[in-house]
């Protein structure tokens, strides 16, 4: 958690050329980008269909400020997911059991309606070769939070990109998160989370392995659909 997210991507990224994508932040910016003066105009002309007046002092820098908290929202699209994970450790005295983090608190937005989902991911391996660095973990958590998602997309995008580059026995990785586009409009149902999951490996096809991994999550509460 020390550097920077697109200070690590700019380090990293390119290293195998996959997942490269554009960046929000301009770094990898691509031909379709709109500059950040047309962004600006953008959210301008949404708070005038709000219905309010964009030229009043209090509104009058909250364009450039959206687009501030744009590049924060959205800076997972310059990072490299799969470039986090390549760095790992081999020396592990064979160990092979379970190497879980536990709420990992994430805040992303939802791709329907841009509102924001809060939550935490759990996330579980079983090395077979190499393990990594548990920071690294929550930075792909992070770099797919911070795009615009769909929570079960989220889930089997980080439980995917681990098993890819670590190939270990098995990933496991559970989601909980309210979703605002739920709670403060539609249906208005706060205090509602949605659980999603993804078991690969040993976690799908071993009983007790993934009853090991919810116990030590803890069963998660209240399922329900997004969208509802
Ligand atoms: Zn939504």
């Amino acid at each position: 958690m020390s550097s920077d997210p697109a200070q690590e991507a700019g380090a990293l990224g390119g290293g195998n050329g996959q997942l490269q994508e554009i960046g929000i932040d301009g770094t990898a910016a691509g031909p379709g980008r709109p500059a950040r003066e047309e962004a600006e105009a953008a959210v301008r002309t949404l708070l005038r269909w709000a219905g309010d007046d964009a030229d009043r002092e209090g509104l009058r820098d909250t364009p450039a400020r959206v687009a501030r908290a744009w590049e924060e929202f959205f800076a997972g699209y310059a990072i490299d997911p799969k470039a986090l994970l390549e760095r790992t450790f081999s020396e592990t005295e064979g160990y092979d059991e379970m190497v879980l983090l536990r709420d990992i608190r994430f805040e992303s937005h939802c791709e329907h309606h841009l509102a924001p989902i809060i939550g935490c991911a759990h996330v579980a391996y079983l090395p077979k070769h190499r393990v990594v660095g548990i920071s690294k973990l929550v930075r792909v958590v992070e770099a797919f939070a911070r795009r615009l998602q769909i929570q079960e997309k989220m889930t089997v995008q980080i439980a995917n990109t681990i098993n890819d580059v670590l190939e270990p026995n098995g990933v496991a990785v559970v989601v909980e998160a309210a979703h605002q586009c739920m709670t403060t409009r539609g249906v208005h149902k706060p205090g509602v989370s949605m659980v999603t999951s993804c078991m690969l490996g040993q976690f799908r096809s071993n009983a007790s392995t993934r009853r090991e991994f919810l116990s030590l999550v803890g069963t998660p509460q209240g399922t329900s659909n997004h969208h509802a």
